[in-house]
């Protein structure tokens, strides 16, 4: 089964209205050419920015805007926060769920990111499922385990059906932010362990039709090497993605695998 080759952008908590919409202009303008491509072009931008770059995006052209977080209630006294359903109703059609920032820094564990799937699946947005081990976690080879864990306790209650709809995006936190990429390799390896996990609960059509995108420090020179292995499916792409010139390399050295 072909799978759906996605590039996502994820802007965290950086650009301010007026920049967000510069770097949303440039970005669009630079990549226009490669959207009627084979590789989905998602852009996650801070919630401020969603409703104009929504307008802007050309979902024909699979290029879609995403959102980086969401409640996993439908609505009511929960100050600050932003629902399923006020994601949808501004053109949001992805959303990732589970960024090792929000494990670490929000304290959000496995029971409550299966709360968000299902919020998420229940508005028919789709979630960009992020997992991935810490360095320790990893130099005593316990990466595997705790990738596994991190699928069964938040995904594992999903029906077949459901699962359909999910994305994943396998992002050693060690290579987060740090310029200290995976090789192609590691990630290849941690690609096929994972989609093996897939088919044990979901059987091998399911597994094979799962997109697993690799993020942590991809830019436009490792890009081509990472996207070329066989379960990497694309990219989630965090500092990259602040840059329109790069985050447009990434997209081209994508669709120029063929
Ligand atoms: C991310 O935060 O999802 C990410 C992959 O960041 P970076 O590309 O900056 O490592």
């Amino acid at each position: 089964m072909s799978r759906k080759k996605i590039v996502a952008g994820n802007w965290k908590m950086n650009k301010n209205y007026q920049e967000g919409l510069e770097l949303i202009s440039e970005a669009l303008y630079m990549v226009k050419d490669e959207l009627h491509k084979e590789v989905i072009t998602i852009f996650c931008t801070p919630y401020i920015h969603l409703n104009s770059v929504a307008k802007l995006v050309n979902v024909e052209a699979n290029c879609f805007v995403g959102a980086q977080n969401c409640h996993h209630e439908k609505s009511g006294a929960y100050t600050g926060e932003v629902s399923v359903n006020m994601l949808s109703s501004v053109g949001v059609k992805y959303v990732i769920i589970g960024h090792s920032e929000r494990r670490a820094y929000f304290k959000e564990d496995e029971q409550l990111l299966a709360k968000k799937v299902d919020a998420t699946l229940s508005e028919n947005l789709i979630p960009i499922f992020c997992i991935g081990e810490l360095i320790e976690e990893r130099e005593s080879e316990k990466h595997f385990d705790i990738v596994k864990s991190q699928i069964e306790k938040s995904l594992f209650h999903l029906t077949a059906e459901q699962f359909k709809n999910i994305v994943l995006a396998y992002e050693p936190v060690w290579a987060i932010g740090t310029g200290k990429t995976a090789s192609a390799e590691q990630a290849q390896e941690m690609h096929a362990f994972i989609r093996s996990v897939l088919v044990g609960q979901y059987g091998s059509a399911i597994a094979e039709g799962t997109s697993i995108l690799y993020g942590g420090s991809c830019n436009p020179s490792n890009a081509a090497t990472l996207f070329s292995q066989k379960d990497i499916d694309g990219g989630l792409i965090g500092g990259a993605s602040l840059k329109s010139r790069d985050f447009t390399d990434i997209v081209i050295a994508f669709n120029n695998i063929s």
